[in-house]
């Protein structure tokens, strides 16, 4: 068999299949696209199910691809097995009620053997223990020999996913010879050693389980076929496991030159290198498709490889970041075949660095913590982690309970994680019910009776209407009307809820705030100062009656502030506008994270790792307003919410759509789910400004901005602020004031200079008068003086004129600032030259008055405690210096 390479081998299996009348179709992305029920895609069928359910029609009845998938189910066995990997590649066919078992299994006899050229003496079939039909076809149609095929059960082949279409699965084995066994007697097809290695299963969706394990024939049959790139590569390559393929050995060997451990020395150190090796892949293709670190979903399932691979790193014994220097290998392997990969590079490195930064100060301080926790443990002869210890380091530090359990049995011990379960659960409780105290649901309690309609919304067309009450809620009860009282305090009299069978008014939704305004009847007004929408779908309004009364069954006219509801439109359509503009600046990973949209204030929160260059910043805004600019016309229509996804329209992550759903769209640029208000015409929507952006959660940007008459207020403060500025420095107009600013700053500079000249000169009279008063000792001039209400900076000046002037000075000067005093001694070339030194002076003097000090021999300083011995202290200078000179 010929040794070919892994990008050689999916082209040939592609091809192969391609000219079997296959449609041959990249791979979908890691992130399943319309399937809630999955956090990443773990199989070739897995992005195709609605294809084989009949829901979609697929593009062609045959179709052929290399998928990328994400198996973290089989992460303990990473680096242990041969065999297994969290990412990896799977190449499979697909017959959508087109070819079955014989064509299928024909395929893959001849692909494996005639195209590969394997020996078919090396290949073991398997099939479900019932399924004759299959059995037959590989005896019978393809002559292996009947002992040779292996009938396994319902576990290993029998493909079901509760109910719905599912049936019996066909493998391939292939013997990688007894030296891969784990030499048990009944060591065949079917262990779970490495020897016989399953590289192939064929699936036969033949039937339908209702759910009650009652199976009908499908009439339209299914196949649906994996065969894992990297395995077959071991197998063809003949190397020893999977991370030893041609594309993958290079990642081995640049994760052993980091760590400077050499691979296959030994088994410790070796799963460490193969952990890290295949969890840098996984994340890497993961970045790539999308996902980021987070604490939960597959955010946490990046997070969660990410943080193992930096473990081991720290096995092997590597210091400080080094995964984002692994990314390039990777990268280089496999842009090939995905070449987005050589797009993102950069920005995929900035994702794992950060992310291993931020692991590295998480994982010092639970590491220094459990370790306590585990001396304190086996001090007590404990060896279980109560779970409540577990949940502070997983709450309280964010140390991950995996992280926690591994390295607890790497001690032999274990955790309580039934407890830590406990601990989590009661937690959530408890931040339910604080949400739940926190109100949306106190309104949600208020019985408003037994009609359940919800309120009709007429406000996308009006911003008038007439409505009748319902209900009214006053007093925090159900009641039959409602009069003017004091307006004093919320909930007191005239306060309450108004129930209308349709409305104008927004109910605060998705971000966007309520309209404000007022419902009439004649005299009566109740003024609306906010909306909410309870479960069932009606729209509390909220607020206070100004005059009169209303009841229950009375004919009303409701009538929104227009003045507000256009400025939250203005802020609205600017969000749409904004969130298109981020993802065309910064890249197709940016996804809304959450939005509030005010009068003319909007708040974007998006996916992104990294803050914003001031570069880029100007240029979303820049984009936002020439999208403004263009006068981009605005059209909103309901449809069904599949048309709305081919129509390319964004929703957003993990939100709950019905059928039909309301697509915003501004001309070219922008289509997105939104149930909000908007403008008819972008350029309604005045200058565009940002005000802030900043990091609100790990992954998480938030952008603050301004739409309209706010943009508008904020230029007129600014040149407020200009003209005052203009004033006060008398700059004939603004564009003069850098000018101003500037000449100001060099007259204050040269102000400075000359105060600094002037103090010197100071100084120098000073040290001609001290000079003139000096007692002579030898060729020395010897100098005290004390200098009230002055600081050491005094004294440094003093010195600095005094040894310019005089090489034979030898001086103690004392400042005295209130209660401080500071002593300093200086001493000219010559008093140094005759042995007499400031350090010394500075010294003895200091600890004649109860202080210390030194320095250096031309100058040092000191302190002294006892004021009152100071002068007695500096008149002994002179006989130091006598009795220190040497002639
Ligand atoms: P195993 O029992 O060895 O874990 P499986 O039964 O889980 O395999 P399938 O779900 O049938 O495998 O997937 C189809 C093919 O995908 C397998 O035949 C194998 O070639 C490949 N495959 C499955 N899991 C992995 C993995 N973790 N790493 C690499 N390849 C895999
Ligand atoms: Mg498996």
């Amino acid at each position: 068999m010929k040794k070919y390479g892994l990008n050689e081998l999916r082209e040939l299996f592609l091809s192969f299949f391609e000219e079997k009348g296959h449609l041959r179709l990249p791979s979908f992305p890691l992130i399943p696209q319309s399937d809630a029920s999955l956090l990443l895609i773990n199989s070739g069928m897995a992005p195709m199910k609605p294809w084989f359910t009949g829901e979609q029609a697929p593009p062609r009845k045959r179709v052929c691809t290399c998928q990328k998938c994400i198996r973290t189910g089989d992460i303990d066995n990473v680096g242990k097995t041969s065999r297994h990997a969290t990412y990896f590649e799977m190449l499979g066919n697909f017959s959508f009620g087109d070819y079955f078992k014989r064509e299928a299994i024909g395929w893959c006899w001849e692909f494996l053997t005639e195209r590969l050229g394997m020996d078919p003496s090396l290949l073991y079939p398997s099939v479900y223990v019932d399924d004759d039909q299959a059995f037959e076809i590989w005896e019978k149609e393809i002559g292996v020999a009947p002992e040779r095929i292996t009938r396994l059960g319902k576990a290993d082949n029998f493909w079901e996913h509760g109910s719905g279409p599912c049936g019996p699965c066909s493998e391939v084995y292939f013997d990688r010879g007894a030296r891969y066994s784990c030499g048990k007697p009944d060591c065949a097809p079917g262990c779970d050693c490495d020897r016989y290695v399953e590289i192939w299963n064929n699936v036969f969706t033949q039937f339908d389980n209702d759910g009650a394990g009652n199976y009908t024939e499908l009439s339209q049959k299914n196949i649906d076929t994996g065969l894992g790139l990297e395995r077959l590569a071991v197998v063809c390559q003949g190397v020893g496991n999977l991370f030893e393929v041609d594309t993958v050995v290079s990642i081995i060997n640049k994760v052993s030159s980091i760590s400077g451990v050499e691979y296959g020395r030994d088994e410790k150190s070796d799963v460490s290198i193969r952990v890290i090796t295949d969890h840098i892949r996984s994340a890497i293709m993961m970045i790539c498709d999308g996902v980021l670190p987070s604490n939960e979903g597959r955010g946490y399932v990046l997070r969660r490889l990410l943080r193992r691979a930096a473990r081991h790193g720290r096995l092997l014994g590597v210091e400080g970041v080094f995964l984002n220097d692994v990314c390039g290998t990777v990268i280089a392997e496999n842009k090939g075949a995905y070449p987005d990969l050589a797009e993102k590079e950069s920005y995929i490195a900035r994702v794992i660095r950060i992310e291993e930064e931020n692991f590295s100060k998480t994982i010092d301080a639970g590491t220094a913590i459990l370790s306590e926790l585990i001396e304190e443990y086996t001090k007590n002869h404990e060896t279980t982690l109560s779970g409540a210890d577990a949940f502070k380091l997983y709450d309280t530090y964010g140390f991950p309970l995996d992280l926690t359990v591994e390295m607890l049995a790497e001690r032999g011990m274990g955790a309580d994680v039934k407890s830590f379960d406990e601990n989590m659960q009661e937690q959530r409780v408890r931040a339910r019910k604080a949400r739940e105290a926190l109100g949306d649901l106190a309104w949600a309690g208020v019985d408003l009776g037994l009609d359940n309609t919800p309120t009709l919304f007429t406000g996308y067309e009006k911003t008038r209407d007439s409505g009748v009450i319902h209900a009214i809620v006053s007093q925090g009860e159900v009641c039959s009307s409602i009069r003017a009282g004091d307006r004093d305090g919320s909930g007191g009299a005239g306060h309450g809820v108004i129930v209308l069978d349709k409305t104008p008014f927004y109910a605060e939704m998705g971000g966007q705030s309520a309209d404000f305004g007022t419902i009439t009847r004649g005299d009566a007004v109740f003024e609306v100062t906010g909306v909410q929408h309870n479960k069932g779908g009606k729209f509390l309004h909220q607020g206070f009656v100004r005059s009169g009364a209303l009841s229950v069954g009375d004919s009303v006219n409701a009538e929104i502030d227009i003045e507000r509801r256009r400025a939250i439109m203005r802020a609205h359509s600017a969000t749409h506008l904004l969130h298109e503009a981020l993802r065309a600046t910064l890249g197709e990973h940016v996804r809304q994270a959450g939005s509030l949209v005010e009068p003319d204030r909007l708040r974007f929160d998006f996916t992104h790792i990294e803050a914003l260059t001031k570069y880029e910043l100007e240029e979303v805004e820049r984009h936002v307003n020439s999208s403004i600019l263009g006068g981009l016309e605005v059209t909103s229509e309901e449809m069904p919410l599949d048309e709305a996804k081919k129509l390319g329209a964004m929703a957003l992550f993990g939100e709950k759509y019905g059928n039909i759903v309301r697509v915003v769209k501004m001309g070219d640029e922008s289509i997105e789910l939104c149930g909000g208000t908007h403008l008819d015409n972008t350029a309604k929507a005045g200058a565009f400004s940002i005000t802030a952006e900043f990091s609100v959660a790990s992954g998480v940007r938030r952008i603050e901005a301004t739409t309209g008459l706010v943009t508008l207020g904020a230029l007129h403060t600014a040149r407020g602020q200009l003209s005052a500025l203009t004033g006060l420095l008398k700059a004939g107009s603004p564009e003069e004031l850098t000018g101003k600013v500037e000449q100001n700053m060099l007259a204050l500079r040269e102000m400075r200079s000359k105060l600094d000249a002037e103090a010197v000169k100071t100084a120098g009279g000073e040290a001609e008068q001290l000079l003139g008063a000096a007692r002579d000792v030898g060729a020395l001039k010897v100098i005290t003086a004390i200098f009230e209400g002055a600081g050491p900076d005094k004294l440094r000046q003093l010195a600095d004129s005094l040894r310019d002037r005089e090489a034979g000075v030898a001086a103690v000067l004392a400042s005295a600032d209130g209660g401080k005093i500071t002593i300093a001694a200086l001493c000219g070339k010559l008093a140094v030259e005759k042995e007499v030194k400031a350090g010394d002076l500075v010294r003895e003097t200091a600890a004649l008055c109860g202080g210390s000090g030194g320095g250096k021999p031309d100058f040092a300083m000191g302190g002294c405690k006892d004021a009152g011995r100071l002068a007695e202290a500096l008149e002994a200078v002179e006989g130091m210096v006598r009795s220190k000179v040497s002639p």
